[in-house]
Formats: C-alpha cells, sequence, structure tokens
C-alpha cells in the first residue's frame, strides 16, 4: 500500500504533503494532489498531526528467549510501534544470555518475522554476564545481527581490565560498549536512591556516586583507548556535569536518559509501590531538572526507554522482593512531550534528533534515523500532540502491566507509524 500524508506538520512546521510509494518518502510538496499521487494510494487527511522520523530505542528488554511470560519479540515490538518506534535495540538479559552468534541472530530473526519494527540485538560484553571474560564480540558483529552495540545491561561491567578489553575490542567493527554504571560493592542489596527518604522508609539507598564514579571511570577509559563508550540510563545531576566534561574534551562519550528519570522522583518510594521500583532508580527533582536541561543542550544525546516487561507476581510483591523495571515504548513520546516540549525545553525537530537521529547514529543502524525527505525510507510517524489520554495498562500491547503511569493523564497519541512505507499502526490501532 502507498500512503498520501495530507497537511502534516513536518517536524512541528507548516503544513505540508508527503508521499509514500514503495518503501520510501518518494515526494514532500506543500500540496501533491491526489491525481498526480496515483490511484493506488491511501488518502490520509493529517491536518493537526505532526510528522517525525520513526523512532529508535537503544534500549529496550524484549525477553525472548527465556522469558515470554513477560514478553515475547512479537508483543514487545508491538507495543514498540503502538509508541512510533521503528527500530529497537533489544538487550542482551535473556535465557540464554545473548552473548553467541547463535542467539544475537536467533533474536533478529525473531524481529524480522514478527515485522513491527526493525530489531538490533544487543550483545553481551561478557560470557552469560559474568562479568569474568569477554563474549565473542567479533562473530556477533560478523553475523546476519550485524551488532554494533554491547552491553551487559542489568548488570555493570565493573572489572576495569574487561572494560577497556571490551573497548579496544569494538574499534575493529566500529562498536560502542554501552555501560550499565552501577559500582557493585556500593549498590549492595539498594533499593532506592539514598538520601533521607531511605532511610527514613528503611530501604537500604542507592548513592548517586555508584553511578558516577563508573561513569567517570570510563569516560577515562574509553579516553586513553580512542574508542567508543555510550552510558545507559544516565539517572544524576552529578553524572550529566561528568558526561558534560567528558564532550567538551572531545571524547567519543554519548548517553542516554529514561523517561521515568525525566518526569518521576524518588519520593513516590514512599507509597512502598514497587511499580516505582526501577534500576538506576528514581532520583530527586534536582536530577530530574538536570537531566532535561542536559538532554536540551545535547549533553545528554538520546531518549531511551529502559522498556523492562515484568509479569505481575515479580511486582506484585513486598519492595524488596519486587523486580527492578517499568515498560516505557507505549509512552515514551507522551513523556517527552510532557517533559521537553510542553516546557519549552525542546521543539519537535529536537524530539526527532533525540529519538531517532541521534540514537540511529550511535547504535549505526542504517536507513533509520534519517530525515523525512524525497529518497529517504519510509519510516514515519504522525503524532497528535492536542489530545489528552488516561493510561490504562489493560490496553498495552505489551503482555506485561508494570506501567508507573497507569491512571496518569499524559499529552499526545501516536496515530500511525509507518516501517519502510508500510503501515504498522494506523488510526492508533495496529495492522
Ligand atoms: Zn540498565
Amino acid at each position: 500500500m502507498n500512503y498520501l500524508i495530507k497537511g502534516v506538520s513536518l517536524l512541528g512546521g507548516e503544513p505540508t504533503d508527503l508521499l509514500l510509494r514503495d518503501g520510501v518518502v518518494s515526494q514532500v510538496a506543500a500540496e501533491i494532489s491526489t491525481t498526480s499521487a496515483g490511484s493506488d494510494v491511501e488518502v490520509i487527511d493529517a491536518s493537526g498531526l505532526i510528522a517525525l522520523p520513526g523512532l529508535v530505542d537503544l534500549h529496550t528488554h524484549l525477553r525472548e528467549p527465556g522469558r515470554e511470560d513477560a514478553e515475547t519479540v512479537e508483543t514487545g515490538t508491538q507495543a514498540a510501534a503502538l509508541g512510533g518506534f521503528t527500530a529497537v535495540h533489544a538487550m542482551a538479559n535473556t535465557d540464554p544470555v545473548a552473548d553467541t552468534a547463535g542467539v544475537v541472530e536467533q533474536v533478529w530473526r525473531l524481529g524480522r518475522e514478527a515485522g513491527y519494527c526493525d530489531v538490533r540485538p544487543v550483545g553481551a560484553v561478557t560470557v552469560g554476564l559474568g562479568g569474568e571474560r569477554l563474549a565473542e564480540l567479533g562473530a556477533m558483529a560478523d553475523s546476519a545481527a550485524a551488532v554494533r552495540v554491547f552491553s551487559d545491561d542489568g548488570k555493570c561491567v565493573s572489572d576495569a581490565v574487561l572494560m577497556r578489553r571490551a573497548l579496544e575490542y569494538v574499534k575493529a567493527f566500529d562498536g560502542v560498549v554501552a555501560q550499565h554504571a552501577q559500582e557493585p560493592r556500593l549498590t549492595e542489596d539498594a533499593q532506592m536512591n539514598e538520601g533521607e527518604l531511605s532511610g527514613r522508609l528503611g530501604l537500604a539507598g542507592w548513592p548517586a556516586v555508584a553511578e558516577e564514579a563508573i561513569i567517570a571511570r570510563d569516560c577515562l577509559l574509553a579516553a586513553h583507548v580512542g574508542s567508543r563508550l555510550h552510558v545507559c540510563h544516565v539517572s544524576t545531576a552529578g553524572s550529566v556535569e561528568i558526561v558534560r566534561w567528558a564532550k567538551s574534551k572531545g571524547w567519543n562519550v554519548t548517553a542516554e536518559a529514561c523517561p521515568h528519570h525525566l518526569l518521576l522522583t524518588d519520593d513516590l518510594a514512599a507509597t512502598y509501590d514497587p511499580i516505582y521500583k526501577v534500576n538506576p532508580p528514581l532520583r530527586t527533582s534536582a536530577d530530574g531538572e538536570a537531566l532535561r536541561a542536559g538532554l536540551a543542550d545535547g549533553t545528554i544525546d538520546c531518549v531511551a526507554t529502559d522498556h523492562a516487561p515484568h509479569p505481575h507476581e515479580d511486582k506484585d510483591c513486598e519492595w524488596a522482593a519486587a523486580a527492578f523495571g517499568m515498560l516505557g515504548l507505549e509512552t515514551a513520546l507522551s513523556i517527552v512531550q510532557q517533559t521537553m516540549v510542553d516546557s519549552g525545553l525542546l521543539d519537535w525537530a529536537g524530539v526527532a534528533d533525540r529519538l531517532s537521529y541521534a540514537p540511529a547514529r550511535i547504535g549505526r543502524v542504517a536507513d533509520q534515523g534519517r530525515p523525512i525527505a524525497e529518497g529517504e525510507p519510509a519510516n514515519v510517524v504522525l503524532y497528535d500532540p492536542t489530545v489528552r489520554r488516561v493510561v490504562d495498562p489493560a490496553e498495552s500491547a505489551s503482555l506485561s502491566r508494570n506501567t508507573p503511569y497507569r491512571g496518569m493523564e499524559l499529552p499526545g497519541r501516536v496515530v500511525a507509524t509507518f516501517l519502510r512505507g508500510r503501515a504498522t499502526v494506523l488510526d492508533g490501532k495496529l495492522q
């Protein structure tokens, strides 16, 4: 099917017509008549909608293989399409761990079969996420999945020698090491942000320094070996400062922030509701303000969801026993609108950069994160920023329900998502 999209605001600009034909953006003009577009096009009235390039997530947990009760590649990518994503990076902490060419190819193939968005598997840095031996990074890079992002996410590569070797190794194929920055000894049994509140609630604290110390070390290591470092889910004001310092040196360091850290704060832990339990933990309002400022000025390169589905038995229990993590794919764009656009910190062109161009560039994803221009792949999202909706977990395409935004009214709605010209979502519904 080919589509003529009428009167859409391109990145928030003047009304424009877009013709999507044979998988590419074949024409962009102020006015494209239906007769010139041809009889085989479906016309979409997009007045009042914004067109953005298909979103790219650097940090998604799809849980397959191994935890198909929490999510599958199919359901996770359905949630992604509904959230406006056309590519996601699937984290390696599955069972078995994605630490061989065989497992990353399996995940990549499942993504192609499902067809909702491009799935780029992330390869584990160490065998079994064990933190002791480097995994076969080169074999994963050379596989059909063409892995470029490597991470032990969920765990930190805390051994400095291993981290150095990984950074050196990935240079051979232009890869990047994405670090989950968590000094393990400083965070033993940690449950929430360390502060006055953690003391009062009697929950073990997760100090900011446990994140910042690893980020500082890794920036120095990346500079020392001349390699690329990506910092996952930056959550503290101090971390933003360290990344800003590393960039000022000209070092090849990039960073992401998650929607929940942009919007939510640690005082929610006072509810003792594990829906708010996440790693790294929700931080203070001052940390959130620093993250938003860092995202606005480009210190933080991109937004990544850290979509982390968990079945209810892993979340509906007491705080200390509950799993870390929350859903994120279907609400990310709305949270970014609320925290960054409606607050005046970022325009829609900035959103296109932070949620599409930058993550595609960091992950070296070809044919994604491209501008909406003639001849480019037709990866396009149509978004209505004027509506408001109340988040209902039951409506999620995810197999899990652990969204911290349930019952919350959020702005905006993804109306349509096109993956290489094919509609994965139309009228807000999966196709
Ligand atoms: Zn992580």
